[in-house]
């Protein structure tokens, strides 16, 4: 191998000065979400008409709504479509039988209530600013402007994208140029958040209202003597002695002092496992009190039948303690199996406005009938109050979660792609939405009226079509843009940066070969994957192969780039030792096609493990890496992605470099937070960077200790990017784990370059984005890449009334370029009803995408206040919300009753899971490199993710059917729930445990390991070897099917019962007491319950 030293200036140094600083600009708005009114956004309608049926000249509409489903049902007209007024009961929505007097009886007045919620100002993050979309500078508010390469002529093959691209009226989306003033600022305030904040929960000994019963309505338990006949069962109405009034008199409850009092303990990780620290317990937590104490005289149910023999160490020791049967709270497991068991298996078809959609866990099949599928779009509930008042009053969070390049399932349609021609596709003049279904045709289809802004538009000649008797086009069906929810367009020139046709991205895989990375084994394993992986690049639907380009790097404190042209008989390297100015030595053969390089490639990778075999060199830079990429890219005219693989801190004399700030003595103080911050600069201007080339950079992570994961991450995380950790990697037991992520983020769909736009009719609007993001002004979204797993959660406001009969439209268009260089438009729709009845709201609320926004907005809040602050926040909420619910929808009962709402019936012991998890439970046992690593993980995850996430499938394998391929149903995560002679299946998409109780069945031994008994299975295990007994194959395919699933390969672990390892496993056991901190399900329940009953009052 040829090798260069390059001492060159840079030829295309980036220094743009003063472009470092973010400073506090003057558009601002506050983080908070019931902070008061947005700012008015009310535009006049010129031309417009307020309401469609008011169009002078056409045909007046058929239904009172623009948009008519009864027209996309092959005649059949769908009742309760359009507008139905909002005490009619269902909108599509499942019945709920469980709210007696509900729909006869007005609610309550909510004055009291409301007036004492709006003194408390809850749901705010932050008595300040919260909000820290990364912002342009205004030094530097131009990431596109070409710079001209000298010898840099175009090297990238010509793609069919539309030439000539004709003037749009009005600007389109235009590739990055944005027209939005320049935020320059990283913190954005806005109307100040009145009020104070409310206190946080009280401490333990306080008085306890009756535990919370399960389902929508039940009694409080019998509290102070009385006596329950029966445990209540979730779901059941019950009328169970009043408690109204009674107070507790037992002694304070122990594990209840606040959900929080308690000491600190692991998190609950549910993300990575934190390692057995010195000071991790080593046997079981004692889980004190509990319930025992308080539940004076109650009886109870005991130990739940079919559960013999409680898990040892169990609190439930001890004084004859009359426990609350956990079967009486809602069971989690029980919601998600009774939502399969009614909707799962069916066709579930997108034609009604404001309808509820199946649970991410149901299995159901789509059909776009004119709404986004939910795998696209998820709300956090599918009927909106009219007005901003009343959202404030019931504290539910509005927002969407969209995935844009969600998988969709073998069986269900791809979406079309809808080609227009020069003249691209059809738009709102004002307002610039794309043409949808729920556009409305008037003048006998020579203009439309906007759904969204209102404006009237013309029709184009060549787009004209007579409307039926319907009011409808006669071409509907034949059009996608039409009649359904999703679809996509080819964009003209006019979308493309520079106006010049896209090229295909780039993939840049970038080595770190030092000590660690050599001597793991783990370069020489990735270099040898690389030589088949690479055959698997993803490619546009029907082309023979990908277009992508590959490009090869080394580093360790210097970089070396690979010429790797077909031409070459041996690959050439080409060394840049000077980190502080970077760029790329070489443009011609750095970025090939992988078809024709092939032979080069090979030979590289066979001799990359080898150069470096010899290695001492233990330094590495990191920032010069990925601007290597940046400029690689820049230099090549393309978006693309950077894959990373790096091993420790990047302590070597350069841009980027960092050092070790991890100190546990800030857990738990008000600087903790400081733990979860990037470390400023250099990371801020390589984001921004990135984001303007549509650079990606995914980390894979192998540390053996701490490497500021918090900065490290900073530029994947704002890049669309992922980080994968892999702690002390070790190839035997490591890499096989290692291989699964990578070959499923090599092989992923996705876009790049991409721009989101999310429009909405009037009245309420898009204020906030979380998740993989970057905002260079309030409305554009960019997206350097976004793949099929990433999902960005959109927090919705009102600006105005929202109309019952009308409902609310969202559109979602995302402009980017696809794996073979396409530039594209993809929009999903969706419309929503509107209601003045809060019962509509809660009948509508998705108990699954309520938690992915707490998760999202509590994991950004924790950049700006102290942990104990964001629970004492996600608690009230969670209170105001069912306290909103039983003040203004639930039928009289006593105080003593917790009343849920049947949507939301779960809702708590999710809230409860996401405040034990790592990030916000504060406590010195877990890795600031894992809190780190979940935070910004979560940030970017979907709702099945999040769901899963927080409460994770604990599969019983001892007593399935080992025929056919049914997989147990699952048990509620608890110690309750396993049992010594059981073997359990747990995984929560990121962590997958097989725990064995000491008195497991020795067949079901013999059949996974071939061993006679438990005491023969060698610590550490951690594979399944491949039997050939029915046991084995079947928690094989188990295990292999849920890998498939999920987006992250998961590293099977073994785990024996009071094995030391256990604690690993029993943190996952989200019902329980956090193992690091944090109330069990009960008890948190209690505890909210209490709140409830305070707000009552
Ligand atoms: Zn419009």
């Amino acid at each position: 191998m040829s090798q260069q030293g390059y001492v060159a200036a840079p030829p295309y140094s980036q220094a743009q000065p003063g472009a470092m600083g973010y400073g506090p600009g003057p558009n601002q708005h506050t983080y908070g979400h019931y902070g008061g009114q947005q700012q008015a956004f009310s535009p006049p309608p010129p031309g417009g008409m307020k309401s469609p049926g008011s169009s002078p000249g056409g045909p007046p509409p058929p239904a009172q709504s623009h948009y008519n489903p009864s027209a996309q049902q092959n005649g059949s007209h769908v009742p309760g479509f359009p507008g139905a007024p909002a005490s009619s009961v269902g909108y599509g929505a499942p019945p709920q039988t469980q709210y007696p007097g509900m729909g006869q009886q007005a609610p309550p007045p909510a004055k009291q209530l409301t007036n004492q919620m709006g003194a408390m100002n809850l749901g705010n993050y932050a008595p300040g600013p919260m909000q820290s979309p990364p912002q342009a500078s205004p030094a530097a508010p131009q990431p596109f402007q070409p710079t001209s390469h000298p010898g840099m002529g175009p090297q990238m093959s010509p793609h069919p994208s539309t030439p000539g691209g004709m003037p749009m009226t009005g600007p389109p989306m235009a590739g990055h140029q944005m027209s939005g003033p320049p935020m320059g600022a990283s913190q954005m305030s806005g109307p100040p958040m009145g009020g104070p904040q409310m206190p946080g929960p009280p401490m333990g000994g306080s008085q306890m209202p009756g535990p919370p019963m399960g389902g929508s309505q039940m009694p409080g338990p019998p509290m102070g003597g009385s006596q329950m006949t029966g445990p209540p069962m979730a779901g059941q109405q019950m009328s169970g002695p009043p408690m109204a009034g009674q107070q507790m008199s037992g002694p304070p409850m122990a594990g209840m002092g606040g959900p929080y009092a308690g000491p600190p303990g692991p998190g609950l990780g549910g993300y990575q496992q934190p390692g057995l620290g010195p000071n991790s317990p080593s046997g079981y937590p004692q889980q004190q009190g509990q319930f025992g104490g308080q539940m004076a005289g109650g009886q109870m149910a005991g130990p739940q039948p079919g559960f013999p023999g409680a898990f040892p160490g169990s609190a439930m020791a001890g004084p004859p303690q009359k426990k609350l049967d956990p079967d009486s709270i809602p069971s989690p497991t029980q919601v998600i199996e009774d939502d399969q068991a009614k909707r799962g298996g069916q066709v579930y078809a997108t034609n009604v406005r404001g309808q509820v959609p199946p649970l991410v866990t149901t299995d159901f099949t789509v059909q776009d009938q004119g709404n986004a599928s939910p795998r696209f779009m998820r709300c956090t509930t599918y009927t909106l109050p009219c007005t901003a008042e009343l959202a404030k009053q019931c504290q539910v969070p509005l927002a969407t979660i969209i995935k844009p390049f969600a998988v969709v399932p073998k069986n269900e349609t791809p979406l079309y792609l809808v080609n227009h021609g020069e003249t691209g596709p059809i738009r709102c003049n004002r307002c610039k939405a794309y043409m949808c279904p729920y556009m409305q045709f008037i003048d006998g289809g020579r203009r439309f009226q906007c759904a969204f802004c209102n404006c009237v538009n013309e029709v184009p000649v060549f787009y004209f079509q007579h409307l039926d008797h319907m009011g409808r086009r006669m071409d509907f069906y034949e059009r996608p843009e039409l009649s359904l929810g999703s679809y996509e367009f080819s964009a003209t020139l006019d979308y493309c940066k520079n106006n010049k046709p896209a090229s295909a991205p780039a993939y840049i895989f970038m080595i770190d070969v030092s000590f660690t990375n050599i001597k793991s084994g783990l370069v020489r394993l990735l270099c040898d994957e690389l030589k088949t992986l690479l055959d698997n690049l993803p490619r546009e639907e029907g082309a023979e192969s990908s277009a992508i380009k590959v490009g090869f790097v080394t580093y360790n404190k210097i970089l070396h780039f690979y010429n790797v042209k077909s031409a070459l008989a041996q690959p050439q390297m080409m060394v840049v030792s000077d980190t502080a100015e970077m760029f790329v030595p070489l443009l011609d053969g750095f970025l090939v096609s992988y078809a024709e390089s092939r032979a080069v490639i090979h030979n590289l990778l066979d001799q990359i493990p080898d150069m470096f075999a010899d290695t001492n060199e233990s330094e590495t830079v990191f920032a010069p890496v990925i601007q290597a990429g940046v400029e690689a890219l820049k230099a090549a005219e393309c978006s693309g992605k950077l894959f990373i693989f790096h091993a420790s801190i990047p302590t070597a004399e350069a841009p980027g470099k960092l050092k070790n700030r991890d100190d546990k003595k800030l857990v738990s103080t008000d600087k903790e937070k400081t733990l979860f911050h990037p470390v400023k600069g250099v990371y801020e201007q390589l984001s921004k960077d990135c984001v303007a080339q549509g650079c990606s950079v995914d980390l894979f992570l192998f540390p053996s200790q701490y490497l500021d994961i918090a900065t490290m991450g900073d530029v994947p995380a704002h890049t669309g990017g992922a980080v994968y950790k892999y702690s002390n990697f070790q190839v035997e037991t490591d890499g096989e784990h290692f291989l699964r992520d990578l070959r499923k983020d090599v092989e992923k769909p996705i876009g790049f370059d991409a721009i989101m736009r999310v429009r909405t009719s009037t009245g309420f609007r898009a204020t906030d984005f979380f998740g993989g993001v970057y905002m260079n002004n309030t409305t554009d979204v960019e997206l350097a890449a976004v793949d099929c797993d990433h999902a960005i959660t959109v927090e919705l406001k009102h600006d105005d009334t929202l109309s019952e009969e009308t409902g609310a439209f969202m559109q979602c268009a995302l402009l980017y370029t696809t794996v073979g260089g396409q530039r594209r438009l993809r929009v999903h729709n969706l419309s929503l009803n509107c209601s003045s009845q809060l019962m509509e709201l809660f009948k509508s609320c998705e108990t699954d995408s309520l938690i992915n926004f707490f998760a999202k907005t509590a994991y950004r809040a924790i950049l700006k206040q102290p942990l104990k602050s964001v629970r004492e926040i996600l608690v009230n909420q969670t209170a105001h919300m069912l306290a909103c619910y039983r003040k203004n929808c639930a039928s009289p009962s006593a105080a003593s009753q917790l009343i849920l709402p049947e949507t939301m019936k779960v809702f708590p012991v999710y809230m409860n899971s996401l405040m034990k998890t790592a990030p916000l439970v504060g406590s010195t046992e877990l890795s600031t490199d894992d809190r780190a690593h979940q935070r910004l993980a979560v940030m970017a995850m979907g709702v099945e993710d999040t769901q899963l996430l927080l409460y994770p499938r604990l599969i019983p394998l001892h007593n399935m059917e080992l025929e056919g391929e049914a997989v147990p149903s699952p048990l509620r995560c608890s110690e309750d729930r396993l049992s010594d002679g059981g073997a359990f299946l747990l995984e929560n998409g990121h962590a997958l445990f097989l725990w064995l109780g000491q008195a497991c069945p020795p067949e079901l031994i013999q059949g996974l390991f071939n061993l006679p008994s438990l005491a023969h299975l060698q610590p550490n295990t951690n594979v399944l070897p491949e039997l050939d007994s029915p046991q084995s194959r079947k928690v094989r395919a188990i295990v292999s099917s849920l890998m498939q699933q999920r987006p992250n390969s998961m590293k099977l672990q073994i785990v024996r019962s009071k094995d030391k390892l256990e604690v690993l496993f029993r943190q996952f056991l989200v019902e329980d007491k956090g193992l690091y901190g944090g109330a069990s399900y009960m008890d948190f329940l209690c505890y909210v319950h209490r709140e409830i009953r305070t707000l009552l009052t």
